[in-house]
């Protein structure tokens, strides 16, 4: 064998959801990767339609600044607090690589989003996964470094990454719950990814406001689901100016223009529409619990998502089997084949529509 296969670098990627060619047109119901069923806000396609495409001869703001300024007005935070990304995939990429470069292991559930395991073993980062409790709730205790005894030894961690709510279970742990675990370890890094934050129903949820209080914490959030934005891949990053100082130093020495123009403009474009935002979010919000409800009838169990996805395991059916017989209808959802949640289904919250067809297929499945 050629001595350069041996020089390629050995890697097991993660497994996106399909995306299949039609999506969009005629029957197919795709509920598989949690994108919103509702378009952008009109100001997005006002933006895009009044686009100056002389603009693009000239390589993008390096410091995303049309983005970052709306960013900053809609936290009340300085723009220097900021890191935006092309998608909150790149921009927890940019943060392993940043963060995460110590000998210790990193530490994230053993059920959460998958890609957090690809990056660690891109970045040659350690890591140890922890296990969820019976009931698919991170264990703080297990995230909080032991001292040992006559104070000499501490057991500590080379990072933390946390999806709040936590993927594909869409189960949320309190604001107390992340202060708890970004405040006892002050010698770590913590990332929340907040991908699903605006669909939680509880008050005063996300981990922003924190990052103002702690050095160590960097909150993650995306336009791709609340926003109706995952075609733009925009995604950004909130901490101290230290954090975000080195966030930058590693992506400029990788990419220096890695958000285009356009995305900084029709994001900033979909800032600037908060009521849309809103609305939107109460109608995914208001299906969701219309179709968990639905489900529970048909028999499912559901864990109690705060996300824009249900996840949900029938007593008496194979998941697999249910995915199966739902692709025949041409409605597509998630199924993840890892030990504890082989039985479970990520059904994405569609349209009111989309979601009685589901319903209503899945109940003929059962009785079939
Ligand atoms: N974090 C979580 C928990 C997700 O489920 C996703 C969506 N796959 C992402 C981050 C990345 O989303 P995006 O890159 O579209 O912002």
């Amino acid at each position: 064998m050629a001595g350069w296969r041996e020089n390629i670098r050995k890697v097991t990627p993660y497994v996106p959801g399909e995306q299949p060619k039609q999506a969009g047109q005629g029957r197919l119901i795709k509920l598989n990767t949690n994108e919103n069923p509702y378009p952008p806000t009109p100001e997005v396609a006002e933006c895009l339609k009044k686009m100056d495409t002389e603009a693009f001869r000239l390589y993008p703001n390096t410091d995303a600044a049309p983005i970052v300024e709306e960013l900053a007005k809609r936290f009340g935070l300085p723009q220097e607090c900021f890191f935006v990304g092309v998608g909150s995939d790149d921009v927890l990429a940019a943060a392993f690589q940043t963060f995460f470069s110590g000998t210790k292991p990193v530490l994230f559930p053993d059920i959460t989003y998958s890609f957090y395991e690809v990056w660690a073993g891109l970045y040659r980062v350690p890591y140890r996964k922890l296990p969820l409790d019976g009931q698919f709730r991170i264990r703080a205790e297990d995230y909080i470094p032991v001292k040992r005894e006559k104070g000499l030894k501490k057991d500590g961690n080379g990072g933390i990454v946390l999806a709040n709510p936590n993927a594909p279970t869409g189960i949320f742990e309190p604001l107390s719950f992340v202060e708890q675990i970004v405040s006892q370890n002050p010698d770590s890094v913590v990332i929340v990814d907040e991908a699903y934050i605006d669909f939680v129903t509880m008050p005063k949820a996300s981990a922003i406001f924190l990052t103002q209080k702690y050095e160590n914490l960097l909150v993650v959030q995306t336009f791709s689901k609340s926003r109706s934005m995952a075609g733009m891949r925009i995604g950004y990053a909130v901490g101290q100016p230290e954090l975000i100082a080195a966030l930058n130093a590693v992506k400029f020495s990788w990419n220096s223009y890695t958000m285009n123009l356009p995305a900084q403009l029709l994001g900033a474009a979909s800032l600037r529409a908060e009521e849309y935002f809103k609305e939107t979010i109460a109608k995914v919000i208001a299906t969701r619990e219309r179709s968990r409800a639905r489900l529970e009838e048909l028999g499912f169990s559901c864990t109690d998502s705060q996300a824009n996805f249900l996840f949900v395991t029938h007593p008496a059916a194979k998941a697999e089997d249910l995915l199966a017989e739902l692709r025949k209808e041409d409605i597509i959802v998630r199924h993840f084949g890892a030990d504890r949640i082989r039985n479970y289904l990520r059904i994405t919250v569609g349209t009111d529509e989309e979601m009685e067809r589901l319903v209503a297929c899945l109940g003929e499945i059962l009785r079939n």
